[in-house]
């Protein structure tokens, strides 16, 4: 089979391996749609900068997999040929204090930590062998293609969105309109936020945010955030803002352009922040929160939602290219001129 392979020089190897048989509690699933995260971009594409739980090893890239299982190894207790599923990306060690709680994302073994694209083969390939406890059942009103927007980015999102609690009471900031960014509006709006502002340095981000009806307003990036944000707000500010640029000067706008007793939390990751904590958030009573992926749980949770909202991740997908063509996928997402992108099989690139 062929798998593709990120030597850090922002190119794309593709190499012919052997397709791998499951071992106990393992199943090989046969491809269909793996999309490409902002992290691959960051840590990996361009140089190979992650270290620990971002550190690339030369392994099949693609940490947001979904596909079909063709064989289900020995001991396998759920899950069987021809099921459909996403994978959880971080296949932990199981047992952890995190592991049992469903959050693989900190698992604590040093020895069995591995996630999928970064320490053991991820899903730019043909096929892929994945744990059965690191999956999660797609529905059949959910396509392979919105099952690889769960398995990273929207994932992520909801789990930010469950430690703010979105309400119809909420007008959101959104800072960053990314992939992850234009997950985090789309949720936003099936949880019944008021008023959704986005800010963003990209055009073609920005309108995509408005074309889809995710964002009612945007505004670029600039020093007068704030008190635009503060004016749209009668004033006072939104009551929830999300952070998904990781940038400096972004996160400190999330944070000012928060109202009173409001609620901030960060999803992007890397870069710095600088705030003066009493006027910023101590005198306002205000909140911010750090959220990394999510638990195996939620992300099931999610995927119920998902269908009951009839929301389809895959709507966020701009473009879609076949493993052949995988070193122009990355380079897209690169560019950023583009909403997610995915390299897609079969029937999800017809
Ligand atoms: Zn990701
Ligand atoms: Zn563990």
């Amino acid at each position: 089979m062929t798998g593709a392979y990120l030597p850090g020089n922002s190119t794309v190897e593709l190499k012919e391996v052997a397709v791998p048989a499951p071992g106990h509690g393992e199943v090989l699933l046969r491809m269909k749609a793996s999309t490409i995260c902002g992290s691959d971009i960051r840590c990996i594409y361009h140089e190979h900068l992650g270290k620990g739980p971002e550190g690339y090893q030369g392994v099949i890239a693609g940490h947001e997999p979904c596909g079909q299982i063709v064989k289900a190894g020995p001991g396998c207790r759920r899950f069987g040929e021809g099921e459909r599923v996403i994978v959880y990306h971080i296949s932990g060690c199981g047992v952890c204090k995190d592991c049992r709680r469903g959050y693989m994302i900190s698992c604590t073994s040093e020895k069995y930590r591995r996630a999928y694209g970064w320490q053991r083969d991820g899903g730019m390939a043909e096929f892929m062998l994945a744990e059965e406890k690191d999956l999660i059942h797609l529905p059949h009103d959910l396509s392979y293609a919105d099952g690889a927007q769960v398995a990273c980015g929207f994932g992520t999102v909801y789990e930010g969105l469950e430690k703010i609690a979105i309400s119809g009471n909420h007008a959101v900031l959104i800072t960053g309109l990314g992939p992850v960014g234009l997950a985090t509006a789309a949720l936003c709006r099936k949880l019944g936020a008021r008023r959704i502002i986005g800010i963003d340095v990209v055009q073609e981000r920005m309108q995509l945010a408005l074309d889809l009806g995710l964002c009612d307003e945007v505004l670029p990036s600039g020093a007068d955030n704030v008190a635009a944000v503060r004016a749209m707000t009668g004033g006072a500010g939104v009551e929830r803002a999300v952070d998904c640029s990781a940038n400096d000067m972004a996160r400190a706008t999330a944070i000012r352009a928060t109202r009173k007793w409001g609620r901030i939390v960060f999803l992007g990751e890397g870069g710095r922040v600088e705030f003066n904590p009493s006027p910023d958030i101590i005198h306002d009573q205000k909140t911010i929160f750090g959220s990394w992926v999510t638990s195996t749980w939620l992300m099931e949770e999610l995927v119920e939602r998902l269908v009951q909202w009839n929301l389809h991740p895959a709507e966020l997908i701009t473009h879609r290219f076949a493993l052949e063509k995988v070193a122009d996928a990355y380079s897209l997402m690169a560019s950023g001129k583009c909403g997610k992108v995915a390299v897609c099989f079969d029937e999800e690139l017809r």
